[in-house]
């Protein structure tokens, strides 16, 4: 039997994006793709092109788990695309969109919610989302989440004969993440601490840090089974086993920045090195422009080297 991610969108590091490159993408043209997951869990992802490569996808991917209790959504995407995202959810259940969970701030995962929030839904995420969307005034506070909480405070729904588990994950890719576990389906939505397509990105302007995401990396290695099916917000789905060459490359890239900080390099000087070479062939689209600090190479080093040097 075919897996159901081979037929997943993969999609392009859109939350990498500067907030101007938001502007060029063509809305218009993203489809939503849905994908059946287990009996009532599906995964609707934004494809941009035929291909449904990591270039042609569009926007962070979306959970849907649905039943007589109704629906919860794990994050909205692009408000450009809320109406589409709503037609793909109603082919699938009829009831009421009921809670709609974040798990991180980037705009491709919560765009929408202002849009699902007058659908009825509530909106669930981290307090410190809610702090970081407070910094962004220029947003609609019906994008705010209605119900918070913190580190060490798991919330679990139980709805549609499912168990929910929305899961704090400490300052990874930004300071509010939230892993999403169905625990009757067996899988996980991990949001964007874990990416399979560039380098890691570690959003510090939100609160993210390389230490967290390696705690996260080994919450999430705990966590999961070995048959544990791992949904990352953009690109193709994982399981346990790919985590631990993800944490090595991690772990061999801030071991050398760190040797190089020792040694009084600058920035400039630990980009030179290359750090990232021994990766770069099985990083897919690591060498690629991801924003203003050049290539996800070259944005991840930076973070790292950024963080080691304020001595965090
Ligand atoms: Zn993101």
């Amino acid at each position: 039997m075919k897996p159901a991610f081979l037929s997943f969108a993969v999609a392009v590091a859109a939350a990498a994006l500067p907030a101007a490159a938001y502007a060029q993408i063509d809305y218009a043209a993203i489809q939503i793709v849905t994908d059946k997951m287990a009996p009532n869990l599906y995964m609707l992802s934004g494809s941009a092109g035929a291909d449904r490569n990591h270039q042609d996808a569009a926007g962070g991917r979306i959970g849907v788990l649905a039943g007589p209790d109704g629906v919860l959504m794990v994050d909205s995407q692009y408000g450009q695309i809320s109406e589409k995202v709503l037609a793909a959810v109603k082919l699938i259940a009829s009831g009421p969109i009921r809670y709609l969970v974040n798990s991180h701030i980037h705009i491709d995962h919560t765009g929408g919610n202002a849009f699902f929030a007058k659908q009825g839904a509530v909106i669930y995420a981290r307090e410190e989302l809610r702090e970081e969307m407070l910094r962004a005034p220029a947003r609609d506070p019906a994008n705010l989440p209605v119900i918070t909480y913190g580190m060490g405070a798991p919330v679990k729904i139980r709805m549609n004969g499912e168990v929910v588990d929305l899961i704090p994950v400490r300052a990874a890719h930004t300071g509010g993440d939230t892993m999403i576990r169905f625990e009757n389906a067996n899988i996980i939505m991990i949001g964007d601490f874990y990416r399979n397509f560039g380098y890691p990105y570690i959003d510090t302007a939100n609160g993210g840090s390389l230490k967290g995401m390696l705690e996260g990396l080994d919450m999430l290695g705990k966590l999961a089974g070995p048959d544990t099916k791992l949904v990352p917000g953009h690109g193709t789905l994982i399981t346990r086993a790919d985590l631990i060459p993800y944490r090595e490359m991690i772990v061999a890239v801030r071991d050398k920045v760190a040797a190089m900080v020792g040694q009084g390099a600058t920035l400039q000087q630990v980009l030179a090195a290359k750090v990232t070479a021994p990766f770069d062939a099985k990083v897919e689209g690591g060498l690629l422009a991801a924003g203003a600090q050049g290539t996800s190479a070259d944005r991840f080093v930076t973070e790292v080297y950024e963080e080691l040097k304020r001595g965090a």
